[in-house]
């Protein structure tokens, strides 16, 4: 599909827009309406001191939506905002489609929320900002509205001298069909897992050293991959040993390890994990439908996410997260909804619902995604509906490119379980000193604003082989802490 632009230059967030329509489908921007186009297309010209769109479809009819006024000298976001709406309001006629969020296409709309209640807009203001001005529907301007609250209170935790680490772990049992992360499987990647285990250990002592001498305070930990119970118990419990005796975590707020696949908890794990100091752990079934989850590639049964849930129970921990996912290939509205029903049931302190990520257009044909939009759309509603009536509230949302429907995923919590480091991360609040491979350190000067990343390499045998460079990396942080 092409995206032709004239007359203005606000090409991303009109591309943005038009994905939201057609999920994982490649956008090309082309500056230029004349010469020959082939279809589909779509329009966006300003001339003359007039907005126009055109939606050219590959069979059928194009559309038009009738031309408005703007001068061509109109700040940009004017401009942007303009053709969004229009460009909107014309692929919903098209496809009959109306994305929940409207003309937003950033991942994070409650920080857009808060920073509006901050410049001192609420009641009926805000309500018309984000209904009447972005197009966003009234169930998603409440969600954000609920989701600000809570994720306000935690933000407002956070002091300059805060900061969270975060522990990679880039191993899991088998690839799930979605994955996105960077995680290889035990099979390929088991011979590199005992000296990644020593070099994350001599990763963190560094880290833990550049933090004590700039006399900054560890909040949260948080154990990702991955999957880190891929890990042997022994391989868990010495990493956790070493983040032990090398940070003080006397003030700490959270401290989590995900579990997240069922078939990789045993009891001498969640004992090594708890031992260790953490506090919060999830255990993530994704669907609880077994033939769906077959389909995705995860080699585990419900039954075992059910013991697996029960022994962490056993082993005492009381805050435990449990992830579902709206839209996975071969799954119903009717097992959605049993799949949700049951973790409600099991009663977890958390609950986050994702919708799924389209990664390739080769995924997803426009009539498959249209299929899927009311289906999506149907799950995610009732999931929202449903946990809140059972007394879980939004604590942090955000939203992915490429997600079906252009919806949200919501991080639900009973009151004061709320995962903070979710938080943290996904509004860049504090650093985050990130270990291991793949994954990436934010610094973050919380008086200026000034964001900076730092990357480790990207796969175990790059982190190992490259290694002195990874600790070298790591010196960036004082240079940036001490302004340089
Ligand atoms: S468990 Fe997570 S990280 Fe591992 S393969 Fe599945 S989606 Fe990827």
């Amino acid at each position: 599909m092409t995206l032709f632009i004239e007359g203005h230059s606000c090409s991303y967030e009109l591309q943005r827009i038009v994905q939201m329509f057609f999920p994982g489908e490649k956008v090309a921007v082309v500056p230029s309406c004349t010469g020959p186009k082939q279809k589909p297309y779509v329009e966006a010209v300003l001339s003359g001191g007039k907005a126009a769109v055109l939606w050219v479809p590959e069979h059928g009819e194009p559309l038009t939506a009738p031309a408005r006024g703007i001068t061509q000298d109109a700040p940009k976001y004017e401009i942007e905002h303009l053709l969004g709406v229009m460009l909107y309001s014309l692929l919903s006629k098209a496809t009959g489609l109306r994305p929940q969020w409207g003309v937003l296409t950033g991942i994070r709309p409650v920080r857009l929320l808060l920073s509006k209640m901050q410049q001192g807009l609420s009641g009926d203001a805000l309500h018309a900002d984000f209904v009447e001005h972005y197009l966003v529907s009234e169930s998603r301007f409440s969600l954000a509205l609920q989701t600000a609250e809570a994720e306000n209170r935690i933000l407002q935790r956070s002091t300059p001298d805060s900061f969270s680490l975060y522990v990679s772990i880039p191993f899991c049992p088998t690839r799930c069909a979605y994955c996105s992360f960077v995680s290889q499987t035990v099979e390929r990647a088991a011979k590199y897992i005992p000296e990644y285990v020593e070099k994350l250990c001599e990763e963190l002592r560094y880290i833990a050293a550049i933090a004590s001498d700039l006399g900054l305070k560890l909040r949260t930990v948080y154990f990702g991959g991955g999957t880190p119970t891929t890990l042997d118990a022994q391989q868990l419990a010495r990493l956790m040993d070493v983040i032990g005796q090398a940070f003080d975590l006397s003030d700490i707020w959270e401290y989590t390890v995900e579990a997240g696949r069922p078939d990789t908890i045993t009891a001498d794990k969640l004992y090594a994990i708890k031992n260790g100091g953490a506090k919060r752990i999830s255990i993530n079934p994704q669907t609880l439908d077994d033939r769906v989850l077959q389909a995705i590639g995860r080699r585990h049964t419900t039954a075992q996410l059910m013991q697996a849930y029960a022994l962490a129970r056993q082993v005492g921990f009381d805050c435990i997260n449990m992830d579902l996912i709206a839209g996975l290939p071969t799954d119903t509205q009717e097992g959605f909804q049993n799949s949700l029903d049951q973790v409600v049931k099991m009663a977890p302190e958390n609950i986050t619902v994702h919708t799924l990520t389209v990664k390739r257009a080769a995924d997803m044909t426009f009539e498959r995604a249209k299929e899927q939009f009311g289906l999506v759309t149907g799950m995610v509603d009732y999931a929202r509906e449903t946990v809140i009536a059972g007394g879980w509230q939004p604590y942090y949302l955000y939203r992915q490119a490429g997600s079906l429907s252009a919806l949200e995923n919501v991080g639900y919590a009973k009151p004061g379980s709320e995962g903070l480091y979710n938080v943290y991360i996904m509004d860049e609040t504090h650093s985050i000193f990130a270990a291991g491979a793949g994954a990436s350190t934010k610094l973050k000067r919380q008086e200026t604003g000034l964001l900076k990343r730092v990357f480790n390499y990207k796969y175990p045998y790059e982190y190992i082989s490259q290694f002195p460079e990874v600790l070298r990396r790591k010196d960036l942080i004082r240079a940036f802490y001490q302004g340089d």
